[in-house]
C-alpha cells in the first residue's frame, strides 16, 4: 500500500509536465505573482526529439526571460536550411537576411535541464519523478494525488495545466478528445561524422517519405526519416530499411559511409499532427503539444510550446481574477495558429509531386485525398 505523505500543499495552479510548454507557463505565472508548481513523471529531464529552434523563436524567448539560456556554448547557431523538395535540386535558404537573424541548434537534453534549473532559481517547485494518480473536483478547483515509488502526495489547486506533450493524458482524463490528423512516424538515430559540416539543416524528400539531418556540437549528426505508420518495418528489418531509404536519397546518402548503424539505436516515435477537440475546460487548460502537436517539417514545436505556455499563463491569471472570457481568447489564439499551420502544411506537401503514386505521397494530403 502506498504511504500517504501528510502534506497537503495548495497552489493556485498545478502544471503537469515540465517540458518547454509547462516551464513557459510556470515562468509566466511566476512573473504575474501566481503560486504554481510543476509535476513531471521523470526524475530528471529526458532526451526529447527536435533541436532546431528557428530565428522567430527569439521574441518569445525574450518575453520569458530565457534568451540567455540558448546562447550557451552547448547550443550551436543555426544559419539556414538546405532543402530538396519538389525537385531533385538542393536549395539553400540562409537566415541572414531574416528579421531575427540566425536560429539555434539546441543540445536538447541540456536545454531541458536549463529550463528546470532556471525555474528553480525563480523559486519554482518541481515534483520530479511523480505521476498523477488521481484528480478529483474539490470546491471550485481540483484535488490531485501524486505518486512516486509508493509515496503519495496530496495537492490542491484552483487550476490545472496539461503540459504532458503529445499524449495529452490529463486533458483526456478530464474529458477532452485527442484527434490525430495523420499517422506519421519518425525513425531517428545519430551517426558520427568524419568531417565537420555546415550548420544547416538538410531536408530531402524521397519516394517513401523525407529525411532530416541536423549537425550536433560533438561532430555527430542527428538523422530522422519520416514515413507513415503502415510503412514502418518489422523488428529485425529496421537496419536494412533505413539503409535502403538512405540510398534512395541524393544528399543524405553521402552520410552512409559514417559509422555502422545498430538497430537498437533507431528510435521510432509518433511525429504527425494532432490536436484536442477542446483546449480548455472547467478550470483546466492544455498547452504545447498536448493542445496541438505539429509535424516537425514546420519546426513549430518548441516555439509554439513556449508561446502557448506564455499565452496560457496570461489567460489563467485573467481567469483567476474573474475575467471568464480569457480562456476563450486563449482558444482563439491557438486554434487560429493551428488552422494557419494546417493550410501551410497541406500546400507544402502538395508541392512534392515527383512520386505521386507512392504510398507515402499518395496518402500525404495529396490532391487525391
Ligand atoms: C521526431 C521529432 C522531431 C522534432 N523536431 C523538432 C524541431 O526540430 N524543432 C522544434 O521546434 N520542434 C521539434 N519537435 C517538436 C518538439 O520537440 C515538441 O513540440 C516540444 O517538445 C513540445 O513541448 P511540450 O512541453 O509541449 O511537450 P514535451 O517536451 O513532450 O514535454 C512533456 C513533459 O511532460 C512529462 N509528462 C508526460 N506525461 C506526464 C504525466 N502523466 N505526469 C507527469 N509528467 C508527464 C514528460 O516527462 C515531459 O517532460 C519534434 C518532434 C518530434 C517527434
Amino acid at each position: 500500500m502506498a504511504k500517504d505523505s501528510s502534506s497537503n500543499e495548495k497552489y493556485s495552479v498545478v502544471i503537469i509536465g515540465g517540458g518547454p510548454a509547462g516551464i513557459a507557463t510556470a515562468l509566466t505565472l511566476n512573473a504575474l505573482g501566481i503560486s504554481n508548481c510543476v509535476v513531471d513523471a521523470q526524475a530528471s529531464p529526458n532526451r526529447k526529439y527536435g533541436e532546431a529552434l528557428p530565428p522567430n523563436a527569439k521574441p518569445v524567448l525574450k518575453q520569458l526571460g530565457i534568451q540567455s539560456l540558448v546562447e550557451h556554448n552547448n547550443h550551436l547557431s543555426y544559419y539556414g536550411n538546405q532543402t530538396s523538395w519538389g525537385s531533385n535540386q538542393m536549395n539553400t535558404k540562409e537566415f541572414i537576411s531574416e528579421l531575427h537573424g540566425s536560429g539555434y541548434l539546441l543540445d536538447r537534453l541540456f536545454f531541458e535541464n536549463q529550463l528546470w534549473e532556471y525555474y528553480r532559481t525563480q523559486n519554482g517547485k518541481i515534483f520530479n519523478g511523480f505521476k498523477v494518480k488521481e484528480i478529483e473536483k474539490k470546491g471550485h478547483g481540483h484535488g490531485i494525488v501524486l505518486n512516486s515509488h509508493n509515496n503519495n502526495i496530496h495537492l490542491s489547486s484552483d487550476f490545472i495545466v496539461d503540459a504532458t506533450g503529445r499524449k495529452a493524458s490529463i486533458s483526456q482524463k478530464l474529458g477532452a478528445v485527442k484527434k490525430e490528423l495523420d499517422t506519421q512516424f519518425a525513425m531517428t538515430f545519430t551517426l558520427e561524422l568524419n568531417k565537420p559540416i555546415t550548420r544547416n539543416i538538410i531536408i530531402e524528400s524521397v519516394p517513401n517519405g523525407w529525411w532530416y539531418a541536423s549537425p550536433n556540437s560533438n561532430q555527430t549528426l542527428t538523422l530522422m526519416f519520416f514515413t507513415l505508420k503502415k510503412m514502418i518495418p518489422k523488428k529485425g528489418e529496421v537496419n536494412d530499411f533505413v539503409e535502403k531509404e538512405m540510398k534512395s536519397s541524393t544528399t543524405i546518402s553521402n552520410f552512409l559511409n559514417a559509422s555502422k548503424l545498430k538497430e537498437t539505436e533507431v528510435k521510432i516515435i509518433p511525429a504527425g499532427t494532432s490536436r484536442l477537440d477542446q483546449p480548455y475546460g472547467s478550470n483546466w487548460v492544455a498547452v504545447g503539444d498536448a493542445a496541438c502537436a505539429y509535424d516537425p517539417i514546420s519546426s513549430y514545436g518548441i516555439t509554439s510550446a513556449l508561446a502557448s505556455g506564455y499565452y496560457a499563463g496570461q489567460a489563467i491569471a485573467s481567469h483567476l481574477s474573474g475575467k471568464k472570457e480569457a480562456m476563450i481568447s486563449y482558444r482563439y489564439i491557438i486554434e487560429n495558429a493551428f488552422q494557419a499551420y494546417c493550410e501551410k502544411l497541406i500546400n507544402h506537401y502538395r508541392e512534392e509531386k515527383q512520386w505521386s503514386e507512392s504510398y507515402y505521397w499518395k496518402n500525404r494530403f495529396s490532391d487525391k485525398n
